[in-house]
C-alpha cells in the first residue's frame, strides 16, 4: 500500500534517512484493483494489505470495500503496526476486511521506544483491542524475537494474546533487506521459543496441520494456540505461494528476490488485460523461488543489502516490499 511507516523498527527501519519511492508511480487504488482481478483470474484467492504501514495511505477502506466486493477474493487481510488501528479498525470491519495481524514485539513501554523510535505502545494495545471489539474472523500479533531485546517476554506476550483474544506468532530475526542491523547471533530459534514457551506452560503440542501458510502452530496445555515463523532455522519455501506486489506497482515472487516484474508500467501504458495476465503466469509458471532456502546454506551469513545497496534500490527494502 505504501513505504511510509509512522514508526521506525530496529529490524526494519534502523537508518536515520530512507530514499522513498516517487509519489507518481504510487498505484491508485483502481489500477491496484485492476491489477487484482488478473491475479484473481489466474487462481490467486488470498490477499493482504501491508506496507510500510498499510493505515498511514489515506482512504484505505475505500480499498478494501473495493477489493471486497471481488467475489474470487474469500479471504481479504492487512497486516499493521497497530499505531491508527483504534480509530480505523470499525470502519475496516464494516468495508469488508477479513482479518487482522498486528506486529507487536514488546509490552514495555521503554523497549518499545527503544525498539520502534516512538511512544505509542498504548496506541497499538487500544488497537488490538478494538480490533478484537470490532468483530474480525481473526486477529493476530505478529513478534519478531531479537535476542537481547525481547527473547524474555515469550510468556507476557501470549499472556497478552489470551487476554484480548489474539493469537500470538513468534518470527524469527530475518536477513531480508532493510535488516541491516541483523546477526547471526541475534537470531532466537524455533527450539529456543519452544524450549522458554515449555518452561512457563507446560507441554506445547503441535497442531496437525498442513497448510502453505508460514507460520507452525502450536497448542498449549489450556488450549490456547500460538505459531511460529521459523523462516531463519527452518524455512518453507517448498509450500510458499506467495507473492507481492509493491506500492508501485513491481511484483516480486520471493522477500529474498532482487528482481521484479514491473507491471505499472505496462498498466499505465494501455496494455490489455490479456497482456498483464501473461505478465504475470509467464514468469510464475517458472518461479523456482527458494530465497531462505539458499540463504540458510550459506556460511557467514550477514544482512541480505548494504546501506547504499538500499539507498540505490529501495525496492530491496523490507518496508516497500511488503512483509
Ligand atoms: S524465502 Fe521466498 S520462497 Fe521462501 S518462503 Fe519466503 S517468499 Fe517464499
Amino acid at each position: 500500500m505504501t513505504d511510509r511507516c509512522n514508526l521506525r523498527c530496529q529490524y526494519c527501519m534502523p537508518e536515520a534517512e530512507y530514499v522513498w519511492l516517487p509519489r507518481q508511480d504510487i498505484l491508485d487504488f483502481e489500477e491496484v484493483g485492476r491489477l487484482v482481478d488478473r491475479f484473481v483470474e489466474l487462481g490467486v484467492d488470498r490477499a493482504r494489505l501491508t506496507g510500510g504501514e498499510p493505515l498511514v495511505r489515506r482512504d484505505l477502506p475505500r480499498l478494501v470495500e473495493l477489493l471486497a466486493r471481488k467475489p474470487g477474493l474469500r479471504d481479504l487481510a492487512m497486516t499493521t503496526n497497530g499505531v491508527l488501528l483504534e480509530e480505523q479498525a470499525a470502519g475496516l470491519k464494516a468495508a469488508g476486511l477479513h482479518r487482522v495481524t498486528v506486529s507487536l514485539d514488546t509490552l514495555r513501554p521503554e523497549r518499545f521506544e527503544a525498539l520502534t523510535r516512538s511512544r505509542a505502545l498504548d496506541r497499538v494495545v487500544a488497537g488490538i483491542e478494538a480490533a478484537a471489539r470490532a468483530g474480525f474472523a481473526s486477529v493476530k500479533i505478529d513478534s519478531v524475537v531479537i535476542r537481547g531485546v525481547n527473547e524474555d517476554e515469550l510468556s507476557a506476550l501470549i499472556e497478552f494474546g489470551m487476554r484480548v483474544g489474539a493469537e500470538v506468532r513468534f518470527i524469527e530475526y530475518m536477513d531480508v533487506g532493510g535488516a541491516t542491523r541483523w546477526s547471526p547471533e541475534k537470531v532466537v530459534s524455533r527450539a529456543e521459543i519452544l524450549g522458554s514457551v515449555a518452561r512457563r506452560f507446560g507441554p506445547v503440542v503441535p497442531l496437525p496441520e498442513r497448510t502453505s501458510a508460514p507460520a507452525e502452530r502450536f497448542r498449549l496445555a489450556d488450549g490456547t494456540v500460538f505459531g511460529i515463523i521459523s523462516s531463519v532455522t527452518a524455512p518453507f519455501c517448498g509450500a510458499c505461494d506467495r507473492s507481492r506486489l509493491t506500492a508501485d506497482g513491481i511484483w516480486y515472487r520471493c522477500l529474498y528476490a532482487t528482481r521484479g516484474t514491473d507491471l505499472r508500467r505496462p498498466l499505465r501504458a494501455g496494455a490489455s488485460d490479456a497482456e498483464l495476465r501473461e505478465l504475470i503466469a509467464e514468469p510464475w509458471s517458472q518461479r523456482a523461488d527458494r530465497g531462505a532456502e539458499e540463504r540458510l546454506a550459506l556460511r557467514g551469513r550477514a544482512p541480505l543489502a548494504t546501506v547504499d545497496a538500499l539507498r540505490r534500490d529501495p525496492h530491496l527494502e523490507m518496508h516497500t516490499r511488503g512483509g
